[in-house]
């Protein structure tokens, strides 16, 4: 326990005054509120809300996978669920809920809180999500394109700590891509900048989730690895046999980060693939 110093009464109001109120003031900020985050998958495969500390620790998190491609009202509806399990009772101890985060996988206008459109989903053109969200949990809400925000995660705790300038790929269903610079997303003109996957890559390509013809992300997202490899290993032996030993038989299940692996190891239909 700290005692102010005998000789001088300066010293001690240095210390035990200023010093010891602002330790009590942090620390009740760190019990006395929480964050949400959320998470809409442009699929319906990912919905994610998961309840925060002030400290970033994640107290409660619940998903809930959506194997059809779902409406905006079904979504919202399956989220309100989530965020009465996640800021039920016994999560919210003490405090309340001070900001809400919402990652999309769709084109969002950040600046104006609006989901613009979600490829794989209905009823999402225009949605003004964040005004949505802040009235519904009474508390100020941030929405950005999902591989945005994980940018911004990755500059903050992850692969992009101290970088100036980031560029964040995220393979999946699609392609994914962000640009974060000096610690801000760079949205660009038109909440764009980042989006790499509808690039033209190859000229009459395969078709991709918009409906053109040769993007990035036709060619080369998780899925399309994936679909190419479970193409061309019935042509090779070989690989057919990894595959079948990789997947336990079921070779529509094999991944990207399968395919990747087996490309290290050598072999030539998955470095093909990667090349
Ligand atoms: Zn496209």
């Amino acid at each position: 326990m700290f005692r102010p110093h005998p000789s001088g009464s300066e010293t001690g109001t240095q210390h035990s005054g200023p010093l010891g109120a602002q330790r009590t003031t942090g620390k009740l900020l760190a019990t006395q509120g929480y964050v949400v985050g959320v998470e809409i998958s442009g699929s319906g495969a990912r919905q994610s809300v998961a309840l925060a500390n002030l400290d970033g620790e994640i107290l409660h998190r619940v998903r809930r996978p959506l194997d059809y491609v779902p409406n905006s009202e079904t979504v919202l509806r399956l989220l309100d669920e989530m965020f009465a399990e996640v800021t039920g009772h016994e999560s919210l101890q003490d405090g309340r809920i001070l900001r809400v985060g919402v990652a999309v996988g769709g084109l969002v206008d950040a600046a104006r809180g609006v989901v613009r459109t979600l490829y794989h989903a209905h009823g999402w053109d225009n949605f003004p999500l964040q005004d949505y969200f802040a009235e519904r949990l009474d508390a100020p809400c941030i929405i950005d394109n999902n591989a945005n925000a994980a940018a911004l995660a990755e500059v903050r705790y992850g692969a992009g700590v101290g970088e100036r300038v980031a560029l964040y790929i995220g393979l999946g269903r699609g392609i994914g891509g962000a640009l974060v610079v000096n610690g801000k997303i760079y949205h660009g003109e038109t909440c764009t900048a980042g989006e790499i996957g509808h690039m033209l890559v190859k000229d009459d390509g395969p078709t991709c989730s918009c409906g053109h013809h040769g993007h990035l992300e036709a060619v080369a997202s998780a899925r399309a690895i994936a679909g190419r490899m479970i193409g061309l290993s019935v042509e090779y032996p070989e690989t057919e046999a990894a595959l079948q030993r990789l997947t336990s038989g079921r070779t529509e299940r094999i991944t990207a980060e399968q395919v990747f692996r087996l490309a290290v190891d050598g072999d030539q239909v998955a470095r093909h693939i990667v090349d």
